[in-house]
């Protein structure tokens, strides 16, 4: 039978024509515009020294930041930065700055090891990396060297131009909707970790959604005051930051995540809307985690970057009944959001992860039979006809509802961060003691899941599990550590040599699981 395409049943959004020369900081910039908050409103606030940052002066550090990225530094459109830095107050200035003179943001996460690093110079190749003073040494040398965000320099770079009357005169150097703009990294369905490349028109389309989605939910009495725990170089903070600029909200930067100085900052900044990966919301619904703290200013949570179980969400909205938990899904590849729940009614639907924006149509295939007589070939591509393949299992319901079952693909995801197995393996394989090994998803009420490695030991080769996990954990961030780990007589493979994964959880997962 026909494949059936869903589309969305939400209202269609506009977007500009695609040839006109507009980068998606103009975009955001001229819905700012249209906001009827003043710019006296803050843009973003540390959440450690309180220090607030207004629009008007979030608008100037951006003018004299790009002057001084395109006239002193000499970055033009194409060139790549790497960004390589926790959560905070310069970031998204950066983000704006680069992406208004074209140059390519590759942002990274800080916790990286020297090696991971060096991937992501392979594959992206940047010219410049921008760090704070706690990473930068972890990074290689490149062309036009490291900018610290945190130093006294980066500070007058953003403000030095302040009196002047600017006009940055971008001539040739004005990005078109078609240029990329950004590489984010992702291990798709299999393999090692990629450079995902978004171009301005894929971020415009996306804050457009953003932008629907908050017309929808209706007109709010004053700016919206987001936390956000979601890291700005994974695709859903990345996002968020420019959609934040757009809609005119404010953002708390918490550099460092830990739970009690996120809701001392809810408390202390009025915090209405939490951006979140499920991990935070098992921790909320702890007895004992969060009673301490005057919470009456939230509003809602978004709540993406894995699944969250339904007995979490029981839990959540009969602890916290006025505020609304509204699931979203969405995938690196696809710029981020594929689909949200939205307001309370929709966010009676438990466990669904809502309806398919604007602009996105989806189809279910069957997994098994994608590709006649050719299963491996099925795992293996993620663009077939121009359709994107999330490696996800999923569903939706007569009324549009999207839901999530399983993850098909190989990739791991550790409190939302993700792992990508055959990094691992490659790893476990270069030990000598190793013969052969997998590494597959180990379901964890907090994390999600956790890295477990399945490792074939070398004939007459002592080696335990705590020596398999130190010998990984010191060559990767912490993230990617093995945590547990089993050994097993053989890995199941198919003729090709590929890891039949299915079977491996299978044979090493359910006895465990049932014990
Ligand atoms: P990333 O590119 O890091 O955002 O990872 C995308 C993958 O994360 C998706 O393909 C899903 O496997 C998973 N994911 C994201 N959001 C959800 C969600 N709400 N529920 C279940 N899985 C999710």
């Amino acid at each position: 039978p026909a494949t059936k395409t869903f589309h969305s049943l939400r209202p269609p959004i506009h977007l500009p024509q695609e040839d006109a020369p507009i980068s998606v900081v103009d975009y955001v910039l001229s819905i700012r515009s249209a906001s009827r908050w003043p710019d006296s409103t803050a843009a973003l606030i540390d959440s450690a020294t309180g220090q607030r940052i207004p629009y008007s002066d979030l608008l100037k550090r951006h003018k004299s930041l790009s002057y001084y990225l395109q006239h002193v530094l000499k970055l033009s459109r194409h060139d790549v930065a790497l960004v390589i830095c926790p959560n905070c107050v310069q970031v998204p200035i950066l983000y704006l700055s680069l992406l208004s003179i074209g140059v390519v943001v590759s942002p990274g996460n800080p916790v990286s090891t020297g090696s991971e690093f060096a991937r992501l110079v392979e594959l992206s190749g940047p010219t410049i990396a921008f760090a704070t003073s706690s990473t930068a040494y972890k990074l290689p040398k490149l062309r036009l060297g490291t900018i610290l965000v945190d130093s006294p320099e980066f500070e007058s770079m953003m403000t030095h131009t302040f009196d002047l009357d600017l006009n940055l005169g971008l001539g040739p150097t004005q990005p078109s909707q078609s240029d990329v703009a950004a590489i984010l990294y992702s291990s798709g369905t299999t393999g090692r970790i990629k450079g995902v490349m978004l171009t301005h028109r894929n971020l415009i389309g996306v804050v457009a959604l953003c932008r629907s989605s908050a017309v929808a939910a209706g007109e709010r009495a004053s700016p919206a005051v987001l936390l956000y725990t979601v890291p700005l170089f994974h695709v859903f903070g990345f996002i968020y930051s420019l959609k934040s600029v757009a809609l005119m909200e404010t953002v708390v930067m918490m550099p460092r995540f830990g739970l009690d100085g996120m809701l001392k900052a809810v408390e202390e900044f009025g915090v209405t809307d939490v951006a979140m990966a499920p991990p935070v919301v098992v921790a909320m619904v702890k007895p004992g985690s969060s009673e301490r703290y005057d919470l009456s200013s939230l509003k809602s949570l978004v709540v993406g970057a894995a699944p969250l179980g339904k007995d979490v969400i029981a839990a959540f909205k009969a602890k916290f009944p006025a505020v609304e938990l509204a699931q979203g899904y969405g995938l690196t590849e696809l710029t981020g959001p594929v689909s949200r729940v939205l307001g309370p009614k929709e966010s009676k639907k438990w466990g669904s992860v809502g309806r398919l924006y604007g602009l996105l149509e989806a189809r279910i295939v069957d997994p098994e039979t994608r590709y006649v007589g050719d299963p491996e070939g099925t795992i293996d591509n993620m663009v077939i006809n121009e359709w994107l393949r999330t490696g996800d299992l999923c569903y939706f319901d007569d009324q549009g509802f999207l839901y999530v079952l399983d993850r098909l693909k190989e990739l791991i995801k550790y409190n939302g961060y993700q792992v990508a197995p055959a990094e691992l393996e490659q790893l476990l394989q270069s030990h000598p003691c190793v013969a052969d090994a997998a590494v597959i998803p180990y379901p964890d009420e907090e994390a999600g899941q956790l890295p477990f490695a399945c490792v074939v030991r070398r004939p007459g080769c002592i080696l335990d599990e705590r020596s398999v996990m130190e010998f990984v954990a010191k060559q990767v961030a912490p993230y990617k550590k093995i945590r547990r780990v089993a050994f097993v007589n053989s890995i199941p493979k198919s003729p090709a040599g590929k890891i039949l994964r299915k079977d491996l959880r299978k044979m090493v997962l359910a006895p465990l699981l049932t014990t």
